[in-house]
């Protein structure tokens, strides 16, 4: 049997996000599941618009997603096989080469617009003889369209079942612009004929594209690979996620605390009948992968779901899983499970710990206290000793002070939370408590 092989070939043109990172997890996962070779392929035959900045970003977001792959490519490296290509396509003229500039384009659209008719080109350079292009090359960069049978084309789709499409409803695709820039439509076949591709998942917007660039593996007599075309995320307008949605890029989600888990375990099952099953590690979802078992229609995701998931992650999190951040920060071995213990619940990002830790290390330098608890402060203060404390430290702290100022619950607890922690919520102070090592005793004037 051949070595199933599998790709994500984001273009580096922007930072990744929700949208894009669900294809890169379709692949990954799918990869996962049959033992195949997982590519990233950067799309970077665009110069102008592509960056190393984006490369960059696009690696380190997927690296933390935990989405590994096994080698990468680049189309901008593989100028000379797509011409190679070209060439061969020339002689077997199965492409022809084009003048009218965009505007011309957008008007002869304008026109067909008007007639009522479907915006595809007229092939009218296609009835261009020699002398005619001949004086056009003086004037213009010309650029070469693929010239498409017109015919259905049908496959079986992992994800959308049996798809045919006329290709005579698109215009034939431009390969190479007139100033050498080579498109994906061309360069993908390439490469997914040279890379051994055995499966494409994209999205569905891609479906008129797989029918056209099947067209095009043809003639290259490239074996075809398997599509799975999955549904698109929207939000709650119903708009597409589009690359420029910043907030929902997956650096902002991250500098927002939002952990890796919340975001791949959402990912994989919006579009499902799956309930959510939140792991933290991504090949867990491994297991539980089928592209069979996602709809077509398109899904909804709002930003909020995230926060809420990742906080459940957090707080479900193992001893060995939170350590290494508990030792990041600085929390000391022999209080570390305690301190975890007490934290988990009140955080909504691992970031929140480092505040929590900085409060039990040095206390809080805003103490509040309210005109009418100084008295009730002043004593308490002095009933507060030294570090380190047990676990009992809070009770006897609190039973004395019942004892000598008549409080009582609320009125006995919320001014020594404001006092001690600056403010009115937090975790648990018989938690807390004994882990404070330092009291900040000022506030009091
Ligand atoms: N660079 C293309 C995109 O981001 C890749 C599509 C494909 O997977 O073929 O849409």
């Amino acid at each position: 049997m051949t070595k199933r092989v599998l790709r994500f070939a984001p273009s580096p043109t922007g930072y990744l996000h929700v949208g894009n990172i669900r294809t890169a997890l379709f692949n990954y996962l799918q990869a996962k599941k049959v033992g195949a070779e997982f590519i990233l392929r950067l799309d970077d035959t665009d110069k102008e618009r592509s960056s190393q900045h984006f490369i960059d970003q696009i690696k380190r977001d997927l690296e933390w997603l935990g989405i590994n792959w096994d080698r990468v490519e680049q189309q901008s490296l593989r100028i000379e096989r797509y011409r190679e290509v070209l060439n061969k396509f020339k002689e077997q003229k199965v492409v022809y080469e084009c003048f009218e500039t965009s505007l011309e384009l957008e008007l002869k659209r304008k026109k067909q617009h008007n007639q009522g008719k479907p915006p595809i080109y007229d092939r009218a350079a296609l009835k261009l003889d020699v002398v005619e292009k001949d004086a056009l090359r003086d004037k213009t960069d010309s650029y070469w369209r693929f010239l498409l049978s017109g015919e259905t084309v049908t496959w079986r789709d992992e994800i959308a079942g049996e798809i045919n499409v006329r290709t005579s409803v698109v215009s034939d695709p431009i390969l190479v612009k007139g100033n050498g820039q080579f498109l994906y439509t061309l360069a993908s076949v390439i490469d997914d004929s040279d890379f051994g591709v055995t499966d494409v998942v994209r999205g569905i917007d891609h479906l008129t594209n797989t029918a056209v660039q099947t067209e095009i593996f043809r003639n290259l007599s490239a074996g075809l690979p398997v599509f799975g075309h999955h549904s698109l995320i929207v939000d709650n307008s119903g708009e597409n996620f589009s690359k420029r949605s910043g907030s929902l890029s997956i650096k902002s989600l991250k500098e927002a605390g939002i952990e890796a888990g919340a975001i791949v375990s959402k990912l994989v099952s919006l579009g499902t009948g799956d309930g959510l099953d939140i792991k933290n590690n991504i090949d867990e979802l491994t297991p539980k992968f089928e592209l069979r078992k996602f709809s077509t229609a398109p899904v909804k995701f709002e930003k909020e779901v995230l926060q809420t998931i990742s906080r459940k992650l957090i707080a479900n999190l193992s001893v060995s899983e939170i350590f290494p951040y508990l030792d990041l920060i600085g929390v000391p071995d022999n209080i570390k499970e305690n301190f975890w213990i007490m934290a988990k619940d009140n955080i909504n990002s691992k970031d929140d710990l480092v505040e929590i830790w900085k409060l039990c290390k040095e206390g809080t330098n805003n103490p509040i206290i309210a005109p009418e608890d100084k008295q009730f402060i002043e004593v308490a203060i002095t009933l507060i000793g030294e570090y380190p404390r047990d676990n009992d430290s809070w009770k006897t702290l609190t039973d004395k002070l019942n004892n000598l100022t008549g409080r009582s619950g609320k009125n006995l607890f919320m001014p020594l939370r404001y006092f001690l922690t600056g403010k009115s919520d937090g975790p648990d102070m018989k938690k807390l408590f004994p882990l404070m090592q330092k009291i900040q005793r000022y506030g009091l004037s």
